[in-house]
């Protein structure tokens, strides 16, 4: 049987990287996806990899359409699929669908809209539909004070702390159109660039229609993440408090311990399962301190988060703190689990069932988080391979000490 997410590797003589899965399909699904977001875009800047992710819609050289409109009606009259893009934290994607038999159209097309765009208008235009974007996504005031807070003390002066698509009207409406441009020039190139692609298409004839149409242009120094050193130092703001301001009496607090770190391999995921499991015998069940206790991972090319969150009732914030803490240094306990986690993590990739478009998003997300994408049954594999010893060792780098404390009342 096919391993979902088994591809074949290829790099064009551009430098655009090729991960392909020929599937028995008259279609094909494909995203490019361009190693620029958010957290490319100088200081004082934020919000111009979002802002050029909606400009290359306006038009490319040597193509006909000029507004939104009119560029769906020349892709529909084609039966091209295309998203228009999305742009995070570390890449903007774009995706689309196409029959097999208009790959050359398709690719054509797709390589005219992200290399040749004309970015010369509708920059205004672009500006105000970031800043509806943004007005519909913002949370509530205390919300988001809370968050920037929250990223301040976990990156201090590193770029994470600050970057964002969604900027405030002062940065975004300060942004140019040579802003543009000059980012399009420093990240829209082929080195910088990986194309998914997963359909009714044989390699060849992919390889051939692709090394066609992404010509080699121009000397590329694509950038390297700056990652985040293993440990890093222990927050110094080691607490942050934010307390309800309606007037309405305080019902829940949800306590957060965060770290941040460089990104790690399995056994992270292996331990926030472990952790999960015995803070809730523990903390939920055996000491009623708890409603809720959750274990996130969450893990991009530069960093890794790992957090713990619990609910408590308000009076009972103290002693639950205490309880989680504890828990951390009870690697008896914690170790336990492992065993049997690593066995159903395992279990659970390699019956991992998928359609294209879940193979597409899986492999784009992995290839614009980890840089690489790695076959189920090898993932699978690095599970079972994790040690105890290096599961004990991250264990014991997130102590409570080195740990960000939120406490958000609800
Ligand atoms: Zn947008």
């Amino acid at each position: 049987m096919r391993d979902p997410l088994s591809f074949d590797l290829f790099t064009l003589s551009s430098g655009l990287r090729v991960f392909h899965q020929p599937r028995d399909l008259p279609w094909f699904a494909a995203n490019m996806i361009v190693h620029a977001g958010s957290v490319d875009d100088p200081v004082g800047k934020e919000g111009l990899s979002h802002l050029l992710e909606h400009q290359v819609n306006s038009g490319t050289h040597g193509m006909p359409w000029t507004n939104f409109g009119e560029f769906q009606e020349w892709a529909d009259a084609r039966g091209f699929d295309f998203d228009h893009g999305s742009t995070g934290s570390h890449a903007t994607k774009f995706g689309g669908r196409a029959w097999s038999r208009d790959a050359e159209a398709y690719f054509g097309f797709l390589e005219a809209y992200l290399r040749r765009p004309i970015l010369d208008g509708m920059l205004d235009h672009d500006r105000r539909i970031i800043r509806a974007e943004r007005i519909d996504r913002d949370p509530p005031l205390r919300r988001k004070r809370f968050e920037e807070a929250v990223r301040l003390a976990l990156f201090g002066n590193r770029r994470q702390a600050t970057a964002t698509g969604l900027p405030c009207d002062d940065v975004l409406f300060s942004l140019t159109q040579e802003d543009v441009r000059l980012a399009h020039e420093r990240h829209y190139a082929c080195p910088n660039m990986t194309l998914v692609v997963v359909g009714g298409i044989d390699t060849t004839v992919l390889r051939t229609i692709l090394e066609k149409t992404f010509v080699p242009d121009r000397p590329f120094r694509p950038r390297t993440p700056s990652r985040l050193p293993f440990d890093i130092d222990p927050p110094a703001q080691r607490e942050i408090i934010s307390k309800k301001d309606d007037g309405s009496p305080t019902t829940s607090v949800r306590v957060t311990h965060i770290w941040a770190m460089r990104p790690t391999g399995a056994e992270s995921v292996l331990l926030r399962n472990c952790l999960a499991r015995t803070l809730n015998d523990r903390v939920r069940e055996l000491e009623r301190l708890a409603y809720h206790v959750s274990v996130d991972v969450s893990r991009n090319c530069d960093s890794e988060t790992f957090y713990v969150n619990t609910d408590v009732a308000p009076e009972k914030v103290d002693r639950a703190r205490k309880a989680i803490e504890e828990v951390f240094s009870d690697v008896a306990a914690v170790l336990r689990h492992l065993p049997r986690q690593r066995k159903s993590i395992a279990l659970a990739i390699a019956r991992t069932d998928m359609n294209v478009a879940h193979v597409v998003t899986e492999a784009s997300e992995s290839i614009e988080g980890e840089g690489w994408l790695i076959p189920l049954h090898e993932l699978a594999a690095q599970f079972i391979a994790v040690g105890d010893d290096s599961v004990i060792r991250l264990l014991k780098r997130l102590t409570p000490s080195r740990a960000l404390v939120t406490i958000y009342e609800t």
